[in-house]
Parts: structure tokens; C-alpha cells; sequence
């Protein structure tokens, strides 16, 4: 960020200690409409973005630095140094030029992986709700100004400093600015002292603080740097980069095979040395051969792979928020889902209005959004302006409501709840629009929908006193009724008339509706809050469709053939979600529901014995949640659970994944997430295990394919110095055999498609390791075989042929490298052959194999280089032989996949376990 100063738009503004007017006449803005775009366009020149100022990364230069601050890089730059003070300059040169090299290519991956992780920083960026051109529009936080007008709602982050305008009942949570972790009150009408301190100043909201209760409407007096939160940040360092737990265990192998090289190296000097070889020689040589073998490029290449999997899960609409994530989800056993949104599309339609007892269910006409359609009784239509009852039920859908309607692109769209919006638009199909009654129908008071409530309520006031309107789940609303309507009149609440409606919302629930209760009941004077919800008059059920998505259903079959039990965890009515569940196939035909009620009369121990027996959870609230949460951990299982309300993040938190609602989602869900879902479907999740587990197959392939070459590496060079006969490669070969493994083809294997049967097989135990003992066994003989191979060739030339040194260490060094390119190939996967994968499904393979090749013939045919490397040019039968045996590596590789008794990383019978069948 360029400008850091404190902007704010005058020098010794204090709303704090003004009125609300004053504030809204300095900053020339309006509460009913807003900034217009063309004055957001030049406030957005003035005052800039508002966003933080980022604490500075490390520069390219500081990056490459330290690429050095490596002992061994060390020592091998003084062995150079010595090697280029005896006389050896183009030897030191050329090791010189490779650790450069090298440096600039760690750099670049570190630049990858770190680019990657931006841009999906940006992708997360938040939103606020905010009043522009007369209308709420959603706009992107940084896109705010001095003079917006925003609207708060429960787990909320505050975008900016905010001067609030209107609360209703607003309460905070002010810690990440105070410290402070009680919620505290505000009250837009205060108007506190100049010098009041940030935490008393009840009549503003800061950039950064929770809302956690209520709602508001305020003014944006502060943006970006000029915000409370901002002058803290300007002084805040960086933040440490998080290791995911796989990558601290790369680093704990790492040391502990550097520590074994290292030894090893050791030992090569020592042996070298006693046998009378040159000091200086064996000294760069054992180095080298220390450099190359310590899986320095380990980290990094796990890193790039890591970020790149994020991308592809971006792409795949799974935006992952802590890196562990990744890991995990390949090992998730079940997916705690919720239903509304996630496994339906979230797109309600009011399609039956119940009226009571007596009165026959109403249809309504129209689909979607699109406020057009009718109420049908029987064939007959039904006109709400001429029918009092429907006439209030639809007024009680409009007012005790906090959604919008918008038109966009002659699409209708619900800015807020879809539940309320639905409401509103069968409101509109009688003729009833909020903006019409707002301004004769007043709120001035609320209790807000909570979902352990299942409830919610307004007070509205009218011409002659006031009403409260009511609505929420039938089971909660109706116990506070004390009437029903009835046409014109009202009536007492029968308990005969609570079983007929309790009936009416099972059959709708039945059919796969979401029912909703209205009430309302009239006041002559205003009552408090908690006074509000008693003495209803009951006016109706509204049933909502929610079609389930279409491709759910494979998403769910696919969870159950990958070993991942799929659970829908709602607050919905048991019918409802059985419906669904039914339609979906997660459950299956005797399944039973678990609602809160029936999990509140369990204890811990009981909830274990059927909590991964069970798929349909019902009426539960967020504390129920945690407790099935919890539960299923305690068995064993890897959990992934969806959630998106403030009460959520505690689930969210204690889950093995927490996955937050990209769209429904508060800022408080998405900030307790690992992961968030951009769409907000549930195959989506299904989709981020994929990716998890291919990224893990990935990583494992290259870390085996990287550790096996070292291995040869470290035998070559160990068994010819024991053996008292020549190095079989000079210090540079080796450092350059590295650089060019280390690189393309590791990064490469990295792009491995997933394997065609990734869903088919069972989680990966999280604590298994990335080596296993019969991996390590694979690899020790893919190790071996490479030794043997380059081994060979030497020995031969230099001893049968009789040909000089230079010659045989030529065709040792060619064939490493031709064997360890052709072994990359191998390394695609651990038990299918390459026919089996398709040799060029892989085309960063490929071309990492031609690009390496290539630069293996740069390296021997262009002067200066052979000289260089002290390399001779082969006869073109002398290429026969390296490819030969070059391809014998490959060749035990393939042969020991075909080889079933030859354990690897997925047994055969694991591989073709028959599934457990939905
Ligand atoms: P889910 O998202 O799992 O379907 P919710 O917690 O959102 O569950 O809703 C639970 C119940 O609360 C719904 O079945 C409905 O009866 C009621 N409800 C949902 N939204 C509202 C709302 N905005 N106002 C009043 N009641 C609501
Ligand atoms: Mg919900």
C-alpha cells in the first residue's frame, strides 16, 4: 500500500460527539438514499480504498538472500572459494554458476506458491450491505467511502469506523479493538464526550468489531488507514506464514535423511582422504554430494503443490482459509452438512398458505423470485385485497421481515434471508411491497431470529397505536398464541385447533416444505421486548418449496462410495428434512430422525452409540450441533461440518473441518472456518476431498520420487569411494543432476491428475505419514536400481573398455540423468503403470523430461559448457547403452506395480474393497 497517512475528511472531525445530523451534513450524505455512484466514484479517488496497509512482505532480494543462509551452502561456496584458490577456476565457477541457479529457482517457487496464496486472499475480500442510489446494494468492503451508508446485521464483521444512525437493540463484540470480550450496548440517539475513549463511544461501531446482536444503520465516517483498527495495524508486524502439519513433518524427514546424508557424506570424506585422494577434491565432492542429497527443495516443492491445490480448489469453488485443510479433507470420514442452501438450492417459493383450522390449504401460482401469481382455492382465485385473513397473514410475511427484492438483469433476487424472501414475494403476489408499507408501518422494535429461537418478531407502529408481527417455526410460534383468526373475526386457541394445525405443518413438512408460522397481534400501547411474544393471534402456515440440487444427489453417492458418511444436521422440521434426505439418498428407507429434543435426552454415551448410525438430525440448534460434532470425533471420525450463523462458530471451530457458507455465511462462520464454499453446495465439499486427496497422492509421488534419486545419488558416490575405485561424478554433475531433479520433474509430478479411482477408495488414516514403511521399502529399491545402473556404466567403461576416466564418468553422469528422467514417468503413480495412466496425460511430464533432456545436451555439446562439466561427447551406440540402462530404473518400477505380492501405498484389497452400500 502506497499511502499510509491518516485520511479522515477534516482534520478534528469528531462524530462521536455530534448528532447524527451534523454527521450526515459534514459528510454530505443522505440516510434515505444514499451516495450516488458517481460521488462514491470521486470520494473512492479522495480518500482511496478502504483497505489496511499491508505490513511489507520480503523483498525478491531478501528472498534470494536467504537461499544462503544455508550451512551447507556455506561450505560449499568456501570448498569453492579453496577449489578456486588451488588453480580450479572454471570448476568453482561453474559450482558457483549452479548455486545461483538453484537460489533464483527456489526463489521463483517461493514467488509462486506465495502469488497463489494472494490471489486467494483476494477472493475472500468481504462484503457489506450498503444503501447507494436509493437502493441496498452488496458491495465489496474495500469499495467503501466516507459517507456510505451501511446496514449491520447479527455476525458481522463492521466494514469501516461507523457513526451509527439508527440501533435496534445493536449490541457488539469489541475485543479484536478493546480487548474487551463482553458484548457491549449501543445506542445511535447517545452523544458522547470529544475525548470519550474508543470503548465508550456507544453511538459508534469500528472497522474490525463483531455485531452479535441486532441491527443498525450507520454512516462511514473513517476508511482503510483513517479507521481505529487501522492505526493499530500500521504498527502490527507481519504475520508468521502457518506449516501444515504435513509440511512440518516433510521438515522433520527432511532433517532427519539431511542428518543420514550429512553422516554419509562425512564418511566419504574420511575414506577418501585415508585412501590418499586429493583433500580439496574429496572435500567439494563429499559437499556436493551433502548439498545435493539433503532434501533441501523439499518444503518448497510441498509448498507450490499446496498452493496450486488451493487454486484448483478455488476454481472447483472451495476457497481453503487454513492450509492444514487441505491435508484433512482427504482424510474426512463424514460430512456434517446443513440442508437449506447446501443440499437444496436455497431458492425458496411459497407454494401453499394454510389459514387455519376449517380452511382448505391455498395454492400459489408463479415460480421463483418473479413477484407474479395468484392464490388458488380449488380452481378458484382468490383476490388478497378483498380477503381480510390472507390480507394480514401477508401483511405479517412483509413487515416482520428483513430481506429485499431486487431486480437485476430482469432477474428478481433476494438481497438477505431466501426464507424472507420468499415471503416477500407472495407478499407481492397479493400486491403488498415493503417499500409501500414501510413508511406507514414504522418498525420500532424487534427480536431478532436466532436459531435456537426459531423465531422472530417486530413491533410496527399505525395510524392508532401498534402491532406485533410474528413468524418462525410452527412448533416454536404456536405455543404463544392465545387466538387464531378466523376470516374477519378472532378466536380462542383450542387445543383441538393446535392439533389440526401441528397436522396441517406435518403434511406440508411431509411434502418436503419448509413451513413457516405467521401471528400478529395489536396494541394499543407500546410493550418491551421481552413482553412482545405472548397473547398471538395465529393467522397461518406459509409452505416453501426448496428443490433439492440436482447434482447433489451424485455428490452424495460419491461421499458414500469414498468412505465418507454424509449427515444432514438442520434446524428444519423433522418431515422436511426426512423428505429431503429421502429424495437425496442419505437416507435410506427405515432410517429414523434424531431432532434436538430426542439428542437432549441422551447422555455423551448414548449419543456416541448412534451418532454415526443416524443421517437425519433435525430441530437442532448450534449448541446441539457442537454436542454431534463432538461425538463423532470421539468415534474416530474426521469431521467436516457446515455452518454459517454466529452460533455456528463454535462447531465450525471444534470440527475437524469447518466449512463455512460463502453466500449465507456471516463474517464470524467464514473467520471460524477452515474452508470456505463459495457456492454454498454441498458437492462442492465432495469435491474439496477430492482435491485434498490428489493433492496428497501428488506430494507423496514427488517426495518419493526426489528421495529415491538422493538415495541413488548418496550410494553412487559411497560404494565407489568404499570400493577404493574413482568418483564416478564430479562435484558439479552432482550439484546439477540435483538442480535439474529438483525442479521440473518434481514440480511436474505435482500436476498429476487425479487418479480415476480417488473417490473410490477408503480415507487416508490422518496420522498415516507420506513414507510408509512399505514405501520406504519401494523406495530404497528404486534407490538401489538407479546405483546399479549408472554404476555399471562406469565400472564398464572405465574398467572392461579400458576407457579413460573422463569417458566412464561421462557415461555414469549421462545415465542418471537419463534414468532419473525416464523414472519421473514411474513416479506418477505408486501402483498404476504408465500404460495403465497414459504416457502423455501428463503433459508437464513430458515436457519437464524434454526440457531437462534438452538442457543435458546443452550441458554436453555446447563449448564452454563440456568442458565445464569435464564431460566427453558418446558415440552415438555409446546414447544406446545410456538409454538402456538409463531405463532400468523404470523398468523395476513398472514391473514391481505389476508384482501384487510388492506392498505399496494402496493395497490391492483395499483398492477393491466392495463398497458399503447406501
Ligand atoms: P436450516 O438453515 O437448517 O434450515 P434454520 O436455523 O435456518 O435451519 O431455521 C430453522 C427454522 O427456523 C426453520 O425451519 C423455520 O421454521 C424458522 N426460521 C428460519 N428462518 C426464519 C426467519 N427469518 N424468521 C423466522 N423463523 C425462521
Ligand atoms: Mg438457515
Amino acid at each position: 500500500m502506497k499511502d499510509t497517512t491518516v485520511k479522515s475528511p477534516d482534520a478534528g472531525f469528531a462524530p462521536h460527539s455530534v448528532s447524527v445530523e451534523e454527521v450526515i451534513a459534514t459528510l454530505a450524505t443522505d440516510l434515505t438514499e444514499g451516495l450516488s455512484s458517481a460521488e462514491v466514484e470521486r470520494r473512492l479517488q479522495e480518500y482511496g480504498p478502504n483497505t489496511l496497509p499491508e505490513a511489507k512482505g520480503r523483498t525478491i532480494l531478501e528472498a534470494f538472500r536467504d537461499q544462503f543462509a544455508n550451512f551447507l551452502i556455506i561450505l560449499l561456496l568456501a570448498a569453492t572459494v579453496l577449489s578456486a584458490a588451488i588453480g580450479e577456476y572454471l570448476d568453482a565457477a561453474a559450482i558457483a554458476a549452479i548455486v545461483i541457479l538453484s537460489a533464483v529457482l527456489g526463489v521463483a517457487q517461493e514467488w509462486r506458491a506465495e502469488r497463489a496464496l494472494q490471489a486467494l486472499r483476494s477472493m475472500m475480500a468481504p462484503t457489506a450491505r450498503v444503501l447507494r442510489n436509493r437502493r441496498v446494494e452488496e458491495v465489496a468492503s474495500p469499495l467503501l467511502v466516507p459517507g456510505d451508508i451501511v446496514l449491520l446485521e447479527p455476525g458481522q464483521y463492521v466494514p469501516a469506523d461507523l457513526r451509527l444512525a439508527d440501533t435496534k437493540e445493536l449490541k457488539m463484540n469489541e475485543a479484536s479493538l478493546t480487548g474487551e470480550s463482553t458484548q457491549v450496548d449501543k445506542d445511535a440517539r447517545s452523544i458522547v464526550d470529544l475525548d470519550t475513549p474508543i470503548a465508550d463511544r456507544t453511538n459508534s461501531a469500528f472497522a474490525g468489531t463483531i455485531v452479535t446482536y441486532g441491527r443498525a444503520t450507520g454512516v462511514v465516517v473513517a476508511t482503510g488507514a483513517g479507521t481505529e483498527v487501522g492505526r493499530i495495524a500500521a504498527l502490527v508486524g507481519k504475520q508468521e506464514q502457518e506449516q501444515t502439519p504435513l509440511q512440518r513433518r516433510m521438515s522433520g524427514l527432511g532433517r532427519w535423511l539431511g542428518s543420514a546424508a550429512i553422516a554419509v557424506s562425512v564418511v566419504v570424506f574420511a575414506v577418501g582422504a585415508v585412501r590418499g585422494n586429493d583433500i580439496v577434491d574429496m572435500l567439494l565432492t563429499a559437499v556436493s554430494l551433502a548439498v545435493a542429497a539433503v532434501p533441501e527443495g523439499l518444503p518448497a516443492v510441498v509448498a507450490v503443490a499446496l498452493a496450486v491445490g488451493m487454486q484448483r480448489m478455488a476454481q472447483r469453488h472451495a476457497l481453503i482459509r487454513r492450509m492444514s485443510a487441505v491435508e484433512t479433507l482427504g482424510s474426512a470420514t463424514v460430512i456434517a452438512t446443513d440442508k437449506t442452501g447446501t443440499l437444496t438450492k436455497g431458492e425458496m417459493t411459497v407454494v401453499r398458505v394454510y389459514l387455519g383450522p376449517g380452511e382448505p390449504v391455498l395454492d400459489v401460482t408463479g415460480a421463483g423470485y418473479e413477484p407474479s401469481g395468484d392464490f388458488r382455492r380449488d380452481s378458484e382465485t382468490i383476490d388478497p385485497r378483498r380477503h381480510h385473513h390472507l390480507r394480514l397473514l401477508l401483511l405479517a410475511s412483509v413487515l416482520c421481515n428483513d430481506a429485499y427484492l431486487q431486480q437485476k438483469d430482469e432477474r428478481w433476487h433476494v438481497v438477505g434471508d431466501t426464507t424472507e424472501g420468499a415471503l416477500l414475494v407472495v407478499a407481492a403476489k397479493g400486491g403488498l411491497t415493503r417499500e409501500a408499507l414501510e413508511a406507514e408501518h414504522p418498525r420500532v422494535a424487534e427480536v431478532p431470529f436466532t436459531s435456537d429461537r426459531r423465531l422472530m418478531t417486530t413491533l410496527n407502529e399505525r395510524d392508532f397505536g401498534y402491532v406485533a408481527y410474528s413468524k418462525g417455526a410452527p412448533g416454536a410460534l404456536l405455543p404463544l398464541c392465545s387466538q387464531r383468526q378466523d376470516g374477519d373475526a378472532t378466536r380462542p386457541l383450542e387445543e383441538e385447533d393446535k392439533r389440526q394445525i401441528l397436522a396441517a405443518s406435518d403434511e406440508l413438512a411431509a411434502a418436503g416444505l419448509r413451513v413457516l408460522a405467521l401471528a400478529y397481534r395489536p396494541l394499543e400501547q407500546r410493550v418491551a421486548e421481552e413482553k412482545l411474544e405472548e397473547q398471538l393471534i395465529f393467522l397461518g402456515l406459509a409452505g416453501m418449496q426448496d428443490p433439492p440440487r440436482p447434482e447433489v444427489r451424485d455428490a452424495v453417492e460419491l461421499s458414500y462410495r469414498a468412505g465418507i458418511i454424509p449427515i444432514m444436521v438442520t434446524g428444519d422440521h423433522r418431515a422436511t428434512a426426512l423428505a429431503i434426505g429421502r429424495d437425496l439418498r442419505i437416507a435410506r428407507d427405515g432410517d429414523s430422525v434424531l431432532t434436538g429434543p430426542d439428542i437432549d435426552r441422551l447422555t455423551d454415551a448414548e449419543l456416541r452409540r448412534v451418532v454415526d448410525q443416524t443421517r437425519i438430525y433435525a430441530r437442532i440448534s448450534p449448541e446441539q450441533k457442537m454436542r454431534i460434532v463432538d461425538a463423532l470425533r470421539e468415534k474416530g471420525h474426521i469431521v467436516a461440518v457446515t455452518g454459517d450463523g454466529v452460533n455456528d462458530a463454535p462447531a465450525l471451530r471444534g470440527a475437524d473441518i469447518g466449512v463455512a457458507m460463502g453466500i449465507t455465511g456471516t463474517d464470524v462462520a467464514k473467520e471460524a472456518a477452515d474452508m470456505v464454499i463459495t457456492d454454498d453446495n454441498y458437492a462442492s465439499i465432495v469435491a474439496a476431498v477430492e482435491e485434498g486427496r490428489k493433492i496428497f497422492d501428488n506430494i507423496r509421488n514427488f517426495v518419493i520420487y526426489l528421495l529415491a534419486a538422493n538415495l541413488g545419488e548418496i550410494l553412487i558416490i559411497f560404494a565407489a569411494v568404499v570400493a577404493g575405485t574413482p568418483v564416478p561424478l564430479l562435484p558439479i554433475q552432482i550439484l546439477w543432476v540435483n538442480l535439474v531433479t529438483d525442479s521440473f520433474p518434481a514440480l511436474a509430478l505435482g500436476m498429476e491428475p487425479a487418479d480415476p479411482d480417488i473417490m473410490s477408495r477408503p480415507p487416508r488414516p490422518p496420522q498415516e505419514s507420506v513414507v510408509t514403511r512399505p514405501i520406504a521399502l519401494v523406495l530404497v529399491i528404486r534407490g538401489v536400481a538407479e546405483a546399479i545402473a549408472v554404476l555399471v556404466a562406469f565400472l564398464v567403461w572405465l574398467y572392461a573398455f579400458d576407457r579413460p576416466e573422463e569417458e566412464a564418468r561421462t557415461m555414469a553422469f549421462a545415465t542418471l540423468v537419463v534414468a532419473e528422467l525416464l523414472k519421473a514417468h514411474g513416479s506418477r503413480s505408486l501402483y498404476r503403470t504408465i500404460i495403465d495412466l497414459g504416457p502423455f496425460k501428463n503433459m508437464y511430464v513430458v515436457g519437464a523430461t524434454i526440457l531437462s533432456f534438452g538442457l543435458l545436451l546443452l550441458v554436453m555439446y555446447v563449448p564452454p559448457l563440456p568442458d565445464a562439466f569435464e564431460v566427453s561427447l558418446p558415440e552415438p551406440w555409446e546414447w544406446l547403452v545410456i538409454f538402456g540402462l538409463g531405463s532400468t530404473p523404470l523398468i523395476v518400477i513398472e514391473a514391481m506395480k505389476l508384482m501384487p505380492w510388492v506392498p505399496t501405498s494402496e493395497p490391492k484389497e483395499r483398492r477393491t474393497r466392495p463398497r458399503p452400500a447406501p
